[in-house]
């Protein structure tokens, strides 16, 4: 078998990696770490930086097709793997998906609506900001995840020290706009244009991280459902996109449908796919750095998704030992597929493994879902 390469070795490498082995394909990581969740599950594992030269020609050496699965691998490392191997998502697309700035300029010419916004680099941009922004929302332009490199700000006096606070870096400053629901879509783009989809994701954060992914029908209004999933191609479309991509929406409370951001890779919130679809998103990233057929997918049960953060692994205030949750309650449900990432160290916030589960209609997925969390300490929702 041919061997697939990954830029990245977290736990959506370690995902890719599992479905590219199921398909019968050999893997290579490259990722510094020894202990990285994907490196310990491939067959090679290249441990180096993503800038070391000998790292990527060792990888393209290796492979026959690179993807990514972490959105900051510098744009050169994938366009230097581009002179000899096909690599998809291409440099170009996820640079543009690395630097908020840029994200939101792509939106604005795709038609697609995105909230106020105004770009922030220089002490002048900062004073000249309308105060209409405000409230708002000052985010780095680069390398922001998790709602880190966030702050919250009420004043024009905020916002400087915000900025101050962030480093003076290039910021993007958001006003914040009243949410009813947030959601997201999974598209898969071919090399010859073909555009497949997964069902349309609602999503709950806290603390700036995915907490719960809901998908069934009526998960969400039918209009701003299908208003996501054309915005989420024509996105994809106008980057020329190869690859798996994710598009994150807002729903306003006056039913507004507006682009968060964009994640240029596999995304925690298709993560139920695995088990609720037919093709999950890890396949759908084979089948379009390979050219194999995007089929459509399809949802055959109703599912939900519960985040298992590094919280749960703790059993007070730390310094406490990490202990891992006791799993045998929650597999004692139906419907329940444990998934946890091999990660050797909890931390609060870490994302350590998800639980998918299905159910027959949405009423019994719901059910079971408030039941698991319950036993493992998740808030209901
Ligand atoms: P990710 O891990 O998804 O990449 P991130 O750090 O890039 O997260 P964002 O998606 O920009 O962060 O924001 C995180 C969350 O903060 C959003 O999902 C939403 O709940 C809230 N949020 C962000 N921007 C706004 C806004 N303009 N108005 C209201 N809420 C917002
Ligand atoms: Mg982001
Ligand atoms: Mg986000």
């Amino acid at each position: 078998g041919a061997t697939l390469g990954v830029l990245g070795g977290g736990q959506l490498g370690r995902m890719f990696v599992h479905a590219a082995q199921a398909m019968g394909y050999f893997t290579a990581v490259l990722d510094e770490d020894a202990a990285s969740p994907a490196g310990l599950v491939s067959h090679h594992h290249i441990r180096t930086g993503y800038e070391d030269p000998q790292g990527l020609a060792t990888l393209a050496r290796a492979c026959a097709a690179v993807t990514t699965e972490f959105e900051n691998v510098p744009a050169a490392a994938l366009d230097t793997l581009a002179r000899s191997l096909p690599v998809s998502p291409a440099g170009s697309a996820v640079a543009i998906a690395q630097d908020r700035a840029r994200e939101k300029a792509h939106f604005v010419q795709c038609g697609v609506p995105v909230a106020p916004h105004a770009v922030i680099e220089t002490a002048a941009q900062l004073a000249a900001v309308p105060a209409d922004l405000l409230p708002g929302i000052l985010k780095t332009a680069r390398m922001g995840y998790d709602g880190k490199g966030q702050v919250r700000v009420a004043t024009p006096a905020e916002l400087a020290g915000a900025w101050e606070q962030l480093g003076r870096v290039p910021c993007v400053l958001e006003k914040m706009l009243p949410l009813a629901h947030e959601c997201s879509v999974i598209v898969a783009r071919g090399r010859d244009g073909t555009v497949v989809h997964l069902p349309v994701q609602r999503n709950l954060h806290r603390d700036g991280i995915l907490a719960v992914t809901e998908v069934y029908e009526g998960n969400l209004p039918p209009a701003q459902t299908s208003q996501a999933l054309v915005a989420a191609k024509s996105v994809a479309d106008g980057l020329n996109y190869v690859g798996v991509l994710c598009v994150e929406f807002f729903v306003l409370q006056d039913g507004t449908l507006v682009v968060n951001e964009i994640a240029p890779r596999p995304h925690n919130s298709g993560h139920y796919s695995q088990n609720a679809c037919d093709v999950s998103q890890f396949e759908l990233q084979v089948r379009c750095m390979t050219g194999l057929p995007l089929v459509q997918p399809r949802l055959h049960s109703p599912a939900i998704m519960l985040n298992l953060l590094g919280d749960l692994w703790f059993t007070g205030d730390q310094p406490v030992a990490p202990t891992p949750p006791a799993w045998d309650a929650v597999l004692a449900l139906p419907g329940c597929h444990l998934h946890l990432y091999g990660k050797v160290e909890a931390k609060r916030g870490r994302k350590m493994g998800h639980l998918n589960i299905t159910g027959a209609t949405p009423e019994a997925v719901r059910a079971t879902a408030l039941q698991a969390a319950a036993l493992l300490g998740i808030a209901p929702f």
